[in-house]
């Protein structure tokens, strides 16, 4: 039985990070299971621009959603199946949380995670965070952000991460290599320059591995059960703790399995409950969005970091806490999930995405199975809030997008608007349409939230543990109390960082 000091379930984003850090000491051992192969020597993986490639293919878990009445049914979740996880896969928008999105989570219990006890975290990140090279700037982008400050008069904003913002417009900060398009993910930040060295031999990598069972002890963890490549049963054990960091879908669905979680759907499923803790798969937040397609009057240059390099933050509520409305803004026409309702893709396009920062909406991740190897259902329960907050967001977000699109310097590219098209007007239509359309963003969250002992559906407390058991933490996406009005990846880093110094008692400040 191999038994190492930790054992990191989960080699993604804040499971690099925590597996780096650990192994800085070389008197502790750390195993990583990882259930993807590894992502060194693979172009498709190392280039940013190619990551729309990856989306559906073999390193791709493709989750999909349960019926979603009020939204888009179709929706396909993708979670990466290699070293680095989602920021393997993803398009590496880097924004710090806004202080707000902070200071929220510390006043629903999350006690310590407040903006100045978070600030410091970001300037241990070893990702290369840039903004996107001049190179990378396509002239349409560039006329979309002069187009957007024009329109709304919002101010222009080079360098996100700089200050804290409302409102704004401007080319995104990437974690990535502009002068090649590598990805700076969490692998390659943290764990390949010490697997290129080889200076971790304490740092065992189980790759193509899947953890499918925890072993507890009574209320002890003593390490997981995994199934290796070859098909071989181990238990590997961990003689100090058992981090979990497998993402918001499979985190949650490896404690069900271990009978952890909602006593009532366990017991319906007949897994044994090894520990009741109600909160396990609830809080299922996510960043949906919609879309808005123009075809342009030919062809536009080719030049990108990765088709979606610039973006607006627009504040409607004076009163709210940061911005509630946000737009990527894609140099191509995305028009996968128009098609549907009958809708054509130009030759040539743009496309704007209204996104809800703050949605309201809150979804769930069950299991339908006591069988590890069937998928879990996301109940996503989009634009289901009572007051209809969300599904009014992108109306006003499609409304917007049009005035940006008639004002200069965009709007002499632009042809004509194909989808919804200028003859959806009213209101309704618009969300229904909008809704009909709404896609993801991939920002799943919030599954196992962190929060008081007072809050009954917390699942891990403020130093991450998990209620009630020893000799257990989870850290990734899934301990989220709520979402980030900004796209949440440096948010995970972050958690991975204060993870590795809650277990090494080390202080960054
Ligand atoms: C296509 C896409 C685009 C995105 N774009 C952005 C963006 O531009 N900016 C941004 O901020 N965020 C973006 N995100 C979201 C962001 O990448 C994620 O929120 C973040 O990376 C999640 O990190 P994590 O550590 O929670 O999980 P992950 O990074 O998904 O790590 C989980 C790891 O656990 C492994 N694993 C899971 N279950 C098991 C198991 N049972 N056994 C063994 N291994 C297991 C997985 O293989 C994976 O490597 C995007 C996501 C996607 C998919």
């Amino acid at each position: 039985m191999p038994q190492y000091d930790y054992v990191v379930i989960g080699g993604g984003t804040a499971g690099s990070v925590i597996a780096s850090r650990l192994t800085e000491n070389p008197d502790v051992t750390v195993a990583v299971i990882e259930g993807g192969p590894s992502d060194i020597d693979r172009d498709d993986v190392l280039t940013l621009r190619r990551w729309m490639g990856l989306l559906g293919g073999d390193l791709d878990y493709d989750y999909p959603t349960t019926e979603q009445p009020r939204g888009n049914s179709h929706i396909r979740h993708s979670r990466a199946k290699v070293l680095g996880g989602c920021s393997s896969h993803n398009t590496l928008i880097a924004f710090k949380p806004l202080p707000s999105d902070w200071d929220e989570w510390a006043a629903n219990g999350a006690e310590g995670w407040d903006a100045a006890s978070m600030e410091p975290y970001f300037a241990k990140l070893r990702n290369n965070v840039v903004a996107v090279d001049e190179k990378d700037r396509n002239a349409i982008a560039r006329d979309f952000v002069d187009a957007a400050q024009a329109a709304l008069g919002v101010p222009r904003v080079e360098g996100f991460n700089k200050k804290p913002f409302k409102d704004g417009v401007g080319f995104f900060d990437l974690a990535y290599h502009p002068e090649n398009n590598k990805r700076s993910s969490a692998s390659v930040a943290y764990l390949h320059p010490h697997i290129e060295a080889g200076d971790r031999p304490n740092l065992t990598l189980m790759l193509e591995t899947w953890a499918y069972k925890l072993e507890l002890d009574g209320t002890r963890a003593r390490g997981v059960h995994v199934r290796t490549k070859d098909g071989e049963e181990l238990l590997v054990e961990a003689g100090r703790e058992v981090l979990v960091c497998a993402g918001a879908v499979d985190t949650p669905r490896l404690l069900m399995h271990s009978g952890i979680g909602p006593r009532k759907d366990l017991e319906a499923l007949g897994i044994e409950v090894v520990h009741d803790l109600p909160g396990v798969g609830e809080n299922l937040l996510d960043h949906p969005e919609s879309v808005i397609v123009w075809e342009t009057n030919g062809p536009i240059p080719e030049n990108s970091a990765m088709d979606s390099d610039a973006g607006l933050f627009v504040q409607r509520d004076p009163e709210f806490q940061g911005p509630d409305l946000m737009f990527h803004f894609y140099q191509i026409p995305f028009t996968d999930n128009p098609e549907r309702l009958g809708y054509e893709r130009p030759e040539h396009g743009v496309s704007m995405t209204p996104n809800i920062p703050k949605p309201k909406s809150r979804g769930r991740v069950y299991l339908t199975s006591k069988d590890p190897e069937v998928k879990p259902a996301l109940d996503f329960r989009y634009f289901t809030d009572e007051d209809d907050y969300d599904g009014r967001t992108l109306v006003d977000g499609i409304k917007i997008a049009r005035e940006i699109a008639k004002s200069e310097p965009l709007a002499h590219w632009l042809k004509r608007e194909v989808c919804p098209g200028p003859e959806v007007t009213g209101d309704e239509e618009l969300s229904e349409y909008a809704r009909k359309v709404a896609h993801t963003v991939y920002h799943p969250a919030g599954t196992c939230r962190m929060g008081s002992s007072a809050d009954e559906l917390a699942v891990v407390s403020p130093d991450l543990t998990v209620r009630g058991l020893d000799g257990i933490r989870i850290a990734d996406a899934s301990v989220f109390p709520t979402m980030p009005a900004v796209n949440p990846m440096i948010g995970v880093l972050m958690v991975g960082e204060k993870c590795a110094e809650l277990l090494t008692g080390s202080d960054v400040r």
